[in-house]
């Protein structure tokens, strides 16, 4: 754009606006002129029914227009505080109307004065009586009109005048809309039948009905969702446009055996989920599929799986954990089914030395190494691999499309699996991975028994530590959850370092560990080990075990103030026991509060993931589910993904409708503006 764009103008360069509100405006995170455009009201006060002083029903929020009577101001006993009343009224009675402070009033409200007040009547002794009411002296229609309608709450103004704010937004919202342009394809706007951008921003911090004020809101919550779907939609094309992807079908020697060696049957979903996999990587476009299932539910199988057809293929498979304890235990299970075939497997970790870690690099480079597992740092560029086929990612959320988008780069780019045992609700999975394909692990292997879950109040923890103990006796293991590593001089919620004392005096006799995220990597690695060895019964940690850790032993978890953890991540925790032939037990130790009680009697509810986030969602609204660290692209200013589903699905099937018709978008000039804006993430348009 070659005219300066007025969005972009700095708040601070507007009339009215000096250092200090430029701080406080920069507090709601308003810098630009545009920022306050679209920073739109929590919710909004009906004005619009004037009622006279007879017909007043008590407490409930009312717009009376009056006269002043009298006013004077009184000092009250406490010294600074002062009392403003003033007697008000109309045709039909009168009324008091009392504010505290106020500097000046009496000088505003003279005697005789016409004015518009808003405020909540009540009794007080004899008296009808609004304490701080707002108000407007009206001389004249306008002043009325402004007061009156439907009137713009903004969220928490950060110290700033409430008033000024709302007027500041007013003129600012004047004075610029007619430049906002419009980002969707007539199409679109003609087949949701939506009104225009400018039309929605106004009508959003100045409605004249609550119809009015819907359709701008449903405009702009679709709006938000179209940003994020046509960027989705943009990278898919770009992804299914490249043919450089090796061919990997499940015919080869390495799979078979596999196939044939594996001590279980698959389930039926997990051959599903195998043939949709090599359905995609039998082609050379690169797969791009993210397989979700649920804890236990048998991901792994299937990575060894794809590895092992890789490996028949001649080419390089990475698998990249989240955290080196996790890339331990995935190399384990490599090695167990794919090194008896003499494949390669190389564990690249931050703890090699210097020398082991020079060879592992020079076989990943000569390609004698065929499967490398480590972490992130694996798809440095220090790293460099022969023929890298396949690439999985286990507990994908915690990698970013940023890392996806430098695999796309390469020469030769290899097929992605990305893997989540984090099941999240359809509406989230679509802004998030709706590049994507989707594989579902439903069904858990047979014989997995389903987890009995308690919940307990402190009062029974002696109760508890009985059932620990025999539990220990009849060779159980027991996980200790805390949701803090040190006390809080504020809380009253045990930290893992003092439950860990506490355990140790009450169950002496008992070998107990004690895992935080503070640890070092081998600090941590030393005593998950024992712990799975069985050297330590119990091991009170916070939730660095969360993600995928396996011991099957593991037979009770106890989750100390479960409150402060989602649904989801409970049912993350829950998922670490029972994975053995023992039966599993969770036992939530709460504090009995009905309101977090609510949450929680869901656990007792399902057993079902992606239930679980449902209700997640429901219960922590949008963009706040567990798991699913803060996402920029879910911070939905409008809308609602618990409530706005059937808004999500129109905005995707437009936006492919869109990029199917015009890759390039180059007739939209204003929307390939706004999703740079929106998206640094977003790979090469056009
Ligand atoms: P997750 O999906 O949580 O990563 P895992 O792959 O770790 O699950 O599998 C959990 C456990 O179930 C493992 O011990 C694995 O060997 C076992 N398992 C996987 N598939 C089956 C199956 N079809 N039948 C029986 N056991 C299975
Ligand atoms: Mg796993």
């Amino acid at each position: 754009m070659t005219v300066s764009d007025p969005f972009s103008e700095l708040i601070s360069t507007q009339y009215g606006v000096g250092p200090k509100r430029t701080k406080q405006l920069a507090n709601l995170e308003i810098t630009t002129v545009g920022d306050l455009l679209w920073f739109f009201p929590r919710k909004y006060v009906d004005r619009r029914n004037v009622v006279s002083i007879s017909k007043l029903v008590l407490e409930s929020p009312s717009v009376l227009e009056v006269t002043v009577n009298s006013i004077k101001r009184r000092r009250l006993q406490k010294p600074g505080l002062e009392l403003v009343t003033a007697e008000l009224s109309d045709d039909t009675g009168t009324i008091l109307a009392t504010w505290f402070n106020r500097k000046g009033l009496e000088y505003i409200l003279k005697e005789g004065t016409a004015i518009i007040i808003y405020g909540i009547p009540s009794f007080r002794g004899n008296n009808l009586e609004i304490s701080n009411p707002d108000f407007a002296v009206i001389k004249n229609e306008s002043d009325k009109l402004n007061f009156c309608g439907i009137v713009p709450q903004y969220p928490s103004t950060a110290g700033l005048h409430i008033r000024w704010f709302r007027n500041f937004v007013a003129s600012q919202v004047k004075k610029n809309i007619s430049f906002i342009e419009e980002t969707l394809p007539k199409f679109i706007i003609k087949k949701r039948s939506f009104v225009s951008l400018s039309e929605a921003i106004e009508t959003m911090h100045r409605p004249f009905s609550p119809e009015q004020w819907k359709e701008a809101r449903r405009r702009l919550a679709y709006d938000e969702f179209f940003t994020i779907q046509i960027t989705m939609a943009l990278r898919r094309k770009k992804i299914k446009d490249l043919n450089t992807s090796p061919i990997i079908v499940p015919k080869g020697k390495i799979y078979k055996n596999f196939r044939k060696e594996l001590d279980f049957k698959l389930t039926s979903s997990q051959e599903k989920v195998l043939s949709e996999i090599f359905g995609d990587t039998s082609k050379n476009i690169p797969m791009s599929r993210l397989l979700q299932g649920d804890v236990g539910s048998g991901k792994t199988i299937v990575a060894i799986g794809l590895a092992a057809a890789a490996t028949d293929a001649l080419v390089q498979t990475a698998i990249l954990a989240p955290t080196e304890v996790l890339a331990d235990q995935l190399y384990s299970q490599m090695t167990k089914y794919l090194s008896s075939r003499g494949v390669s497997v190389v564990l690249l970790k931050g703890a090699l030395t210097v020398s082991e870690k020079r060879k592992a690099l020079a076989s990943i480079k000569n390609g004698s190494a065929l499967v490398v597992v480590g972490t992130q740092s694996l798809l440095e560029e220090s790293v460099k691999f022969k023929n890298l086929g396949v690439v999985i990612i286990d507990e994908q959320h915690r990698f970013g499309v940023r890392q996806r988008a430098i695999l796309l780069k390469r020469k030769k780019v290899p097929h992605v699996l990305l893997m989540s045992a984090t099941p999240i609700p359809r509406t989230l999975t679509m802004c998030l991975f709706g590049d994507l394909d989707i594989s579902v692990l439903k069904e858990k292997p047979v014989g997995r028994k389903k987890i009995e879950t308690r919940i307990i109040g402190m009062a029974q923890i002696n109760v508890l530590l009985d059932f620990i103990a025999k539990e220990v006796q009849n060779s159980g293991r027991i996980y200790w959850i805390c949701p803090r590593v040190e006390d809080q001089t504020d809380s009253d919620i045990a930290s893992s370092k003092s439950r860990f004392e506490f355990l140790k005096k009450n169950l002496g006799q008992i070998k107990i560990g004690l895992l935080h995220g503070r640890m070092e990597s081998n600090e941590k690695e030393e005593t998950l080990l024992k712990f799975r060895k069985g050297d330590m019964k119990i091991l009170v940690s916070t939730t660095v075990i969360e993600v995928g850790v396996d011991v099957p032993e593991a037979s009770v978890i106890v989750i100390e103030s479960p409150e402060y953890f989602g649904l989801s991540q409970l049912h993350q925790l829950r998922g670490r026991v029972g994975r053995g032939e023992r039966r599993g037990v969770c036992v939530l130790l709460a504090s009995l509060e009905e309101s977090a009680l609510d949450r929680l009697n869901i656990m007792l509810k399902t057993d079902d993931g992606f239930e679980i986030s449902e209700a997640d969602l429901s219960f922590r609204g949008s963009g706040e589910v567990d798991g699913i660290s803060q996402h920029g692209a879910t911070n939905f200013r409008v809308a609602n993904l618990f409530k706005d589903t059937e808004l999500l699905l129109e905005a995707r099937e437009d936006a492919y409708e869109l990029v199917n018709r015009d890759p390039s978008l180059s007739e939209m000039p204003a929307l390939i503006k706004k999703i740079k804006l929106n998206s640094d993430e977003i790979i090469g348009i056009g």
